[in-house]
């Protein structure tokens, strides 16, 4: 669900404006209701994150990496060197403290983000799942994507999405965005109800959602 700030007024259509700081602002009728509000965001949500892109886009100056062997790059909260060849099969990256691509080239960028991809599709369904019987909270279904604009989100259907870029931070983080997925299966929305259900199953959240705020760049990397 995207977060967003409903401002009322005597206006008689809704508009919907996203900030250079990625906040969304949804100006709107006074009648209209919530239900109606948060479905006309829904319908708008390609274009927001369109929006946001763009702005990001112009904001964020991205480190620029050389990926030689031996520069660090973040897994799970860490950070582990490249290293070129051969990896073991099944190799943990966490016991072997090392990220094992190919072989150095022109896309190295594209295979480290292959890297990334692939780790995140081992762990997330398996933690997602696993929480999911802790909770009660059962999606349809885990999508994993490339989402720049956020971490996760639920749809009305109960399918959850993650961005692979999640696999970044550290493994509490990724279990708070899980949860806060989750909880929205039993409110869609944000309400003081939803942050009781996320409080719920994972007691620290604001300490990892303030983790987000500060770091969630370094991820966009
Ligand atoms: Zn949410």
């Amino acid at each position: 669900m995207l977060d967003y700030r409903v401002i009322r007024s005597e206006r008689k259509t809704l508009a919907i404006e996203v900030r250079a700081n990625g906040e969304i602002w949804v100006r709107a009728p006074r009648r209209l209701t919530t239900r109606i509000i948060a479905e006309m965001v829904a319908e708008r949500t390609a274009w927001i994150e369109k929006k946001r892109s763009e702005l990001q886009a112009e904001q964020v100056v991205r480190p620029a990496h050389t990926y030689h062997e031996g520069e660090m790059h973040l897994y799970l909260g860490q950070y582990l060197p490249l290293f070129y060849g051969d990896a073991l099969a099944s190799e943990n990256p966490v016991l072997s403290n090392r990220i094992v691509l190919g072989k150095r080239s022109a896309h190295t960028a594209t295979s480290l983000e292959h890297w990334y991809r692939k780790q995140a599709n081992i762990l997330f369904p398996v933690m997602v799942n696993e929480m999911a019987r802790h909770t009660n909270l059962i999606p349809t279904r885990l999508s994993i994507t490339s989402a720049r604009t956020r971490w996760g989100s639920c749809s009305a259907r109960g399918a959850i999405s993650l961005s692979w870029r999640l696999v970044m931070a550290p493994i509490a983080v990724i279990e708070y965005v899980m949860v806060h997925e989750l909880a929205h299966l039993r409110e869609h929305n944000h309400s003081a109800r939803f942050w009781k259900v996320v409080e719920q199953f994972h007691p620290q959240y604001r300490e990892h959602r303030e983790w987000l705020k500060v770091n969630g760049r370094i991820l966009l990397g």
